[in-house]
């Protein structure tokens, strides 16, 4: 879930949720990423890499149980076996193609995320299998942080004690919503049941940390049903919990939906409650003890829970992507992979990299993706910025940021600008603004 692909929102009625997405994940937009760039991205492979940069593995695990209603990511209900072995194979190949070359320099990858989709989908023997080639290829001696999405219904206790056994040490529950009702109607496959048994079990072993997704909208929510969310998820403690605002993009059943019926208004709450929801569980959850670190997370204790692969992806970080349709940064290069099966498998079948499109960032866009991603933890340092590029975002951005201190939304000092929680709380639509003109009203997918 955390490759969240982002269009912009129509905020023209900006109270009502229409179709469209408003998260930004990357910058410059997607559609700017072409076929006539690929080269770049092949050319970044072969030099060696920028001193001190971090490494990433992402893997994108693209199987589902089902397709939930609000689901936009790249995701297969249908395949058998044969055709999930065949996927692993391509994502090994893929690593041992990139493994041979020069970007990867003396470097170990210091995080691994395991995304989708649902990486718990895959059975206890594919797993291991998996993960011993990937390390094999590419040690996870170094790695800091291994992160694994898990939808609780896919979870029995062996294969947790797998999960556990490969390394990872960051173990992301789809909770979503703990009411069975609600679950349903949006076509979650898992029920309360399943998430009270994994979640126990999971804490029995010992995972480092343990992580609850929520989304804050889904299809029948209503304010008493969130606020019981709210205190079951404090209940059962978590070390870090990630909340988004249900948008509802165009490749969603829910948007298929409401075309067929006409309805330009999605059948969710607005905007405003939305954040009112979120705004309530950062409270609750900061009268538990936790410190709400970015516009979608607290956590409980931030001197030992981290979230490597955002700070690092968001400051400029080096990600090997693979998988169908995965997001990859390598030395300066953007570029995605095939987003259909069968181009991805083929191509990796025959010993090519399926890489689809690309774009070499200026150093001014590296700069603006780094601040608006930077911008979402709700605070900036400008020792940084001007350390890296050479520019005091305050200077850069006078006009944009004197907009958001004049809503009374930003306060700027010597070292940072810090977004107040409102702000925070509907920092993705406020983003846009720090954009190139040329990008404002893109297109992102
Ligand atoms: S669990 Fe649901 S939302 Fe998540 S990737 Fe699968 S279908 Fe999409």
């Amino acid at each position: 879930m955390d490759s969240k692909v982002t269009n912009h929102p129509q905020h023209g009625n900006e109270t009502k949720t229409q179709a469209g997405n408003y998260f930004v994940s990357n910058y410059p937009p997607y559609s700017f990423w072409t076929a006539d760039h690929v080269g770049e991205a092949f050319a970044a492979l072969e030099r060696t890499p920028t001193p001190n940069t971090p490494l990433g593995v992402y893997l994108h695990i693209p199987f589902c149980r089902k397709r939930c209603r609000f689901c936009y990511f790249k995701v297969y209900t249908d395949k058998d076996a044969n055709e999930i072995e065949n996927y692993l194979k391509a994502a090994t190949r893929e690593l041992e193609l990139y493994s041979s070359k020069r970007f990867i320099g003396e470097r170990k990858p210091t995080f691994i995320y395991f995304g989708g989709g649902t990486p718990s989908f895959i059975s206890s023997r594919q797993l291991m299998g998996l993960t011993d080639r990937m390390k094999e290829l590419l040690s996870w001696d170094a790695a800091e942080e291994i992160t694994f999405e898990c939808e609780p219904g896919t979870l029995t206790e062996n294969k947790l004690r797998v999960i556990r056994e490969i390394g990872v040490t960051r173990l992301s529950l789809g909770i979503e919503n703990f009411n069975d009702h609600i679950l349903e109607i949006n076509g979650r496959a898992h029920g309360s049941k399943e998430i009270d048994r994994s979640y126990h079990f999971a804490r029995s072993i010992g995972f480092q940390q343990i992580n609850i997704d929520l989304i804050a909208g889904m299809v029948g929510e209503t304010t008493h049903n969130w606020t019981d969310c709210v205190r079951k998820t404090i209940a059962l403690s978590p070390d870090s919990v990630t909340i988004y605002q249900m948008e509802i993009p165009f490749n969603t059943t829910i948007f298929k939906e409401m075309k067929a019926g006409g309805e330009t208004v999605a059948p969710v709450a607005d905007w405003e409650t939305k954040r009112e929801w979120v705004k309530h569980a950062f409270a609750q959850l900061e009268r538990a003890g936790y410190h709400v670190g970015s516009a979608y997370t607290a956590v409980k204790d931030p001197s030992r829970t981290r979230f490597l692969y955002r700070d690092l992806l968001w400051s400029g970080a080096d990600l090997i992507g693979l998988g169908v349709a995965s997001f990859s940064h390598i030395g300066g290069t953007h570029f995605q992979n095939q987003h259909d099966w069968t181009p991805y498998v083929t191509q990796l079948e025959e010993g090519r990299l399926p890489i689809y499109r690309a774009l070499t960032p200026s150093h001014e866009e590296r700069m603006i993706r780094e601040f608006v991603l930077q911008m979402k933890l709700g605070h900036v340092s400008r020792e940084y910025f001007r350390a890296k590029f050479g520019i005091d975002p305050q200077e850069r951005f006078a006009q944009s940021l004197g907009k958001l201190q004049s809503q009374g939304f930003l306060e700027v000092d010597n070292g940072s600008l810090r977004l107040n929680r409102e702000a925070l709380l509907q920092v993705d639509k406020l983003l846009h603004e720090f954009f190139l003109p040329q990008h404002r009203n893109a297109r992102y997918a």
